[in-house]
């Protein structure tokens, strides 16, 4: 299917893979730079793409076409199957499909005896990902994600890919602040576009700001992961992360090789899903 080989990953699921290998629980923190040697040249190609084009005026243009959700109506479940059609048609060796993963992650979540909201988050987090079906390559819908409009971290992985960005010809975006200011708030900062973004835009009505926040950003490892970018945040962002860093490791480690049984796991999820959701939702 074109739309999920929109670049250079042979799946979407490539990329969630090597975050896991860059994030492995066993991996010693010296081992982080001889990762750039082993990794795949189709990920390292894929993030030269990413760091070259997600500028601040392609996020802020992204925003603005997506924020209206007119794309589609659609319920939750659908998305869910539509995702999983088009993932797994472009990737036929994937050894986990998208909804198992989805299903991995809130089982994990339910397994620790979190409360609802929680495991309904770890079912829908990677929703977003339905971009592709609007035809957005590969790095407008996965990669880590990381504020634009301001400095890169050096924290955020390849960061010397960043050089290709026309952003980085423009000093007044260079600044440790750029156009943002000390403790602005991060729903004040642009982030990369991509699936996190999307999801939290199309879901935020519906969910409390716990569940939004892991949402809007679980692929943002350079600050919830490398604790970096703490001088945009506001203290109840600072607060807020901590969320998000509860999250991560469901997002990271539930990957079993038992696959979960969707036809008995169905009916538990179905009614999670209506009891926060309308039968559509608009995308
Ligand atoms: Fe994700
Ligand atoms: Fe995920």
């Amino acid at each position: 299917m074109a739309t999920t080989t929109n670049g250079p990953l042979e799946s979407l699921e490539q990329w969630d893979d090597d975050v896991r290998a860059r994030y492995r629980a066993d991996r010693k923190k010296e081992e982080f730079r001889v990762y750039d040697d082993t990794t795949p040249a189709v990920v390292r190609e894929f993030y030269k793409q990413n760091h070259a084009l997600q500028t601040l005026e392609f996020a802020r243009a992204k925003r603005a076409e997506y924020e209206p959700l007119q794309k589609a109506e659609m319920g939750i479940w659908e998305a869910m199957e539509r995702l999983n059609a088009l993932v797994d048609d472009s990737d036929p060796d994937t050894d986990l499909s998208q909804i198992e993963h989805n299903l991995q992650t809130a089982e994990a979540i339910r397994a620790d005896g979190h409360p609802r909201w929680f495991i309904l988050t770890g079912l829908i987090h990677d929703l977003g990902k339905v971009l592709t079906i609007w035809g957005e390559p590969q790095w407008a819908v996965v990669g880590d994600t990381f504020p634009v409009g301001c400095r890169w971290s050096e924290k955020i992985v390849y960061p010397e890919f960043f050089a290709d960005n026309p952003d980085s010809q423009n000093p007044e975006l260079m600044t440790r602040y750029g156009v943002y200011s000390e403790q602005c708030g991060l729903e004040n900062v642009n982030l990369s576009w991509g699936h996190d973004e999307y999801l939290y835009h199309v879901t935020k009505a519906y969910l409390p700001e716990e569940a939004q926040y892991m949402i809007r950003y679980h692929s943002c490892y350079s600050a919830h992961r490398e604790m970096d970018y703490q001088f945009l945040m506001s203290d109840h962002d600072m607060e807020m992360m901590g969320w998000v860093r509860k999250f991560n490791p469901y997002d990271l480690y539930s990957k079993s090789a038992t696959k979960p049984d969707l036809a008995t796991l169905r009916p538990y999820y179905e009614e999670l899903v209506a009891e926060f959701f309308p039968a559509k939702i608009r995308w």
